[in-house]
């Protein structure tokens, strides 16, 4: 079979990493089965495999709009990672509020009292810089 893109050489069974670049990120696709031209670089897949590598681009895409791809990782290993730091943020994020929690209630502060007083703010449109206090006759 000669090449679809080229039509010089005769393509080549294989399995491979496929590199696939979007927007300056790089990836490889893993063990991506396809006839390959040795000329041009061609790939060229069954129905399937074209469908499943589309899929991994796509998804590609969406990382690197969502700004979490990391040059760092590659494909399986870099998904992997990413939720292993969602997580560790995740657990850093709960922390704090534990902490603060710990803190306004050594000070006599219930937490739901402050967040109750910064929504009826926010409603009334006086949550600014300074004393909200200061605004409440208008
Ligand atoms: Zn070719």
């Amino acid at each position: 079979m000669k090449c679809p893109n080229c039509g010089a050489a005769t393509l080549v069974p294989d399995t491979r990493d496929l590199p696939y670049t979007y927007k300056d990120e790089t990836t490889l696709l893993p063990a991506v089965t396809a006839d390959w031209c040795p000329a041009c670089g061609e790939a060229v897949m069954a129905m399937d495999e074209s469908q499943r590598v589309s899929q991994a681009m796509l998804e590609f895409n969406k990382q690197v709009n969502a700004g979490l791809v990391d040059p760092d990782f590659i494909g399986t290993v870099k998904r992997k990672l990413q939720l292993d730091q969602r997580e560790a943020e995740l657990a850093a994020l709960k922390q704090a509020g534990h902490a603060l929690n710990e803190q306004l209630a050594s000070r006599g502060v219930e937490p739901e009292a402050i967040v109750a007083e910064f929504e009826q703010a926010r409603k009334a449109g006086r949550l600014q810089p300074g004393d909200p206090h200061d605004k409440k006759t208008r």
